[in-house]
């Protein structure tokens, strides 16, 4: 009953306040002094408020028209220019037009609800702020009296001591308890809270300090060690605010404002509490927060963001997610209970997001429904399947020799500047219309390097079925070393569904850098090359999420590509053994043969795929195990013949097939190839047909060749992406197709 009469309060202001913002009244209004008239008068501007909200819709709808607007018009330019680029694509046409009203739909959703949601918190801000002003005249005063009253009814249902408090009482320590209220408790309230702290604590809490605070308004808060159990009208006025923040009330604004402060509760919120005792370099010690559990995230002051690392006996170390110049010494922190969490499902495809998830496109808000936490165990050994599924990457130097199969994690390594990133973001393009969801995590890049590599995927259409995380180089490295955990949440909510996704960490050896850096701040002791001696955990827990899900488990499957920079080709250092050992093959690129032009710079002789051969393609499989003696036996020949001037004839054929074999395996950037057409050309030079094409023509000859496969022979390009082998027929038919077009 008495919360109820509060509670009128609240809503006849929510109403009023509603009417204030939407009108424009405030003054008129706030002359006012009789309670009954001004309520009077408030629900009359709630009914001008209410009409004027009944407009919105319209209003709305009109800005909706301007997106539908300009979506059209982008629409025509589109088109106009398509129809001029040429008539052969009028079929692709007719899709992008259906795509781009798609388009123009979401669009103008996202305008409305962004209206919506502004509207939201505006109306939010006004009604929690007149309702406190209301709240603290004279006149409510006998209401917020009887609020203490309240708060130790309900304290009764909840007050108990938590594990730390339990421990910290059995080691003999004292519990300090402060009561802090708007209105002074009596003599009779205080002896019934000493005796139910007393009854639920035992001996060992310190007599309580009691504190009249006028600006909580009405209520009691009591803080029992670390505890706070919180009933007082600010925080609950700040909390519905904050909640209204969240998401956007649908429906019609003032009765849905009215209905959710209906639903306020009177319930304290609980909640633990810390003090800042140190601050370094995007590090902090805390003390308090007794309970904390590791990964778990802090809230500071001002909306800063922390996670909990180290736990202590007395204090806790907290690395901080943001900018941390203005936290200080003394300043309190907030548990959430909660290990640190990202968005995940569709929503987030197609947008660039920080590592907690929260977009740098500039693209609006992401309006996803499913988080996960970012660290998670991975897939047991009986859930596992394994690979058989492969991975193309449509480089024909990788997919013949150093085959990927879904759910295999492939290293790639190799200096600065050797091409690692192209060979991932190759990959990515090479996954459309495959069904695969591509993952790129961009960790301790330059800011504009990443912008490019999201333009490029933009520009070829692969954002359709991707997510770009990136940490910055100007982020703190408790960013950098989160980033390819929280990608990889994104990525498990797809394996789980049942999806196959493809994720890339580019790069891991930044994120040890990053996790060095934190460990040292946090003195942690330091081993070799001054990395902590948990830095292989730091990779495995990652690299192992990777997975491919057995059948029961929905068979979605996870492929990683974790990317490491070595110093000088060392491939001996600690950071890119230990990937190494934790990845099953890797992709080593050498900056010597990406100097000679060889692109992608795959050194042969020391890249391995251990489980990607039973994915491969049958018949890319019949080729490529040629090709790999071929090659072999020509690193062999060639380091030789340096010596030699006089070569037999045979020695001189292998130098020959080998240099063309070398010169069919480069790659242009951002022309990815079909398997099937792969095999074509893989196929021409293990029978010899390219020993008598000049070097330099060997490009021009594999695009001829393919033009005419894939004009003569689509059946049979068919069948060898269906993972058939080549049979006899099968290599005549293709012996008969080279032949012509030699001739030709
Ligand atoms: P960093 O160490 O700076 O991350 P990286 O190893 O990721 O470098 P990339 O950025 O992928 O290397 O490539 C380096 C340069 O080589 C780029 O300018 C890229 O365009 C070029 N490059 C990469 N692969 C090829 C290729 N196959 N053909 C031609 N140029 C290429
Ligand atoms: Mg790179």
């Amino acid at each position: 009953m008495h919360g109820w009469t509060i509670l009128y309060g609240l809503i006849n202001f929510a109403i009023l306040a509603a009417g204030l913002y939407f009108v424009g009244r405030k003054i008129a209004v706030k002359a006012l002094s009789d309670r009954r008239q001004s309520i009077e008068n408030g629900l009359k501007a709630a009914a001008e408020a209410h009409a004027e909200a009944e407009k919105l819709p319209e209003r709305l709808a009109g800005q909706e028209k301007d997106a539908k607007a300009r979506a059209e018009l982008l629409r025509r330019e589109t088109s106009e220019q398509a129809e001029r680029e040429s008539s052969t694509r009028g079929e692709s046409e007719k899709l992008a037009t259906g795509e781009i009203d798609r388009r123009a739909k979401e669009n103008a959703a996202d305008i409305l609800s962004d209206a919506r949601r502004e509207l939201t918190g505006l109306a939010a801000r006004e009604v929690t702020e007149a309702a406190a002003e209301e709240l603290k005249k004279d006149t409510h005063a006998p209401a917020r009296a009887r609020l203490n009253e309240r708060f130790l009814g309900t304290l009764s249902e909840t007050v108990a001591p938590t594990v730390a408090d339990r421990a910290a009482l059995h080691n003999g320590a004292s519990l300090p308890v402060a009561v802090t209220s708007g209105e002074a408790l009596s003599d009779e309230q205080r002896r019934r809270l000493e005796s139910l702290i007393a009854e639920r604590f035992g001996v060992g809490t310190g007599a309580p300090v009691y504190t009249v605070d006028g600006s909580l308004i009405g209520g009691a808060r009591v803080q029992i060690g670390d505890t706070v159990y919180d009933a007082t009208l600010t925080h609950t006025l700040q909390r519905v605010r904050e909640e209204l923040a969240q998401e956007p009330l649908q429906g019609e604004i003032t009765s849905a404002l009215r209905e959710r402060l209906g639903e306020v509760s009177a319930e304290p919120d609980i909640y633990q509490t810390g003090r800042v005792t140190q601050v370094f370099d995007g590090i902090c010690r805390v003390s308090g927060l007794s309970d904390v559990m590791s990964g778990e995230l802090i809230a500071f002051e001002g909306g800063l963001r922390g996670m909990a690392m180290d736990l202590e006996k007395d204090n806790v170390g907290v690395v901080l997610l943001g900018s941390y110049e203005r936290v200080q010494e003394g300043e309190s922190v907030r548990r959430t209970g909660r290990i640190i969490e990202v968005p995940v499902g569709e929503e987030l495809i197609g947008r660039v997001v920080d590592p907690l998830g929260r977009p740098v496109d500039g693209r609006g808000p992401i309006r996803s429904t499913h988080t996960r936490p970012i660290e998670c165990p991975a897939p047991g050994i009986i859930d596992r399947r394994s690979v058989s599924v492969p991975l193309q990457t449509g480089l024909k130097a990788i997919d013949a020799l150093v085959p990927i199969g879904r759910g295999q994690r492939e290293l790639i390594i190799g200096d600065r500047q050797t091409g690692k990133t192209a060979i991932a973001l190759d990959t990515i393009l090479n996954q459309k219309g495959k069904n695969v969801i591509c993952i790129y995590v961009a960790i301790g890049q330059k800011e504009s390097t990443v912008a490019s590599v999201a333009e490029r995927l933009r520009a070829e259409g692969a954002m359709d079925y991707s997510i770009v995380v990136c940490a910055n180089a100007s982020e703190p490295a408790p960013m950098l070393y989160i980033a390819p955990y929280a990608g990889c949440a994104m990525g498990e909510y797809f394996m789980y569904e049942g999806r196959d996704v493809l994720i890339v960490y580019d790069d891991l050896s930044k994120q040890a850098v990053a996790y060095r850096e934190i460990s040292l701040l946090l003195h942690r002791p330091p081993g070799r090359e001054a990395y902590p001696g948990d830095v292989f955990y730091l990779h495995s827990r990652l690299l192992e999420r990777a997975a491919r899900l057995s059948d029961e488990k929905g068979g979605g499957s996870m492929t990683a590509l974790p990317v490491i920079e070595t110093q000088a080709g060392d491939i001996s250092a600690y950071i890119p053994t230990n990937v190494i050992s934790i990845t099953d093959g890797q992709i080593f690129l050498e900056t010597d043969l990406f100097n000679a032009g060889v692109r992608p710079a795959v050194n042969v002789g020391l890249s391995v795929s251990r489980v990607g051969g039973s994915a491969q393609l049958k018949a890319m499989k019949q080729v490529a195990g040629r090709l790999r003696m071929d090659l072999a036996q020509y690193r062999e020949l060639a380091a030789f013949a340096q010596f030699g001037s006089d070569l037999d004839k045979s020695t001189q054929a292998t130098l020959r097939r080998g240099d063309r074999m070398t010169e069919l395996l480069k790659q242009r950037q951002y022309e990815p190839m079909e398997a099937s057409e792969q095999v074509v050309s893989l196929f021409a030079a293990n029978e010899g047909y390219l020993d008598d094409v000049e070097l330099g023509d060997v490009a021009a000859f594999e695009k001829g060749l393919l033009a005419r496969a894939r004009q003569e022979l689509p059946e049979l390009l068919k069948k060898i992406a269906s993972g058939a082998k080549l049979d006899g027929d099968d290599q005549a038919a293709l012996r008969g197709c080279i032949e012509a077009f030699k001739k030709q």
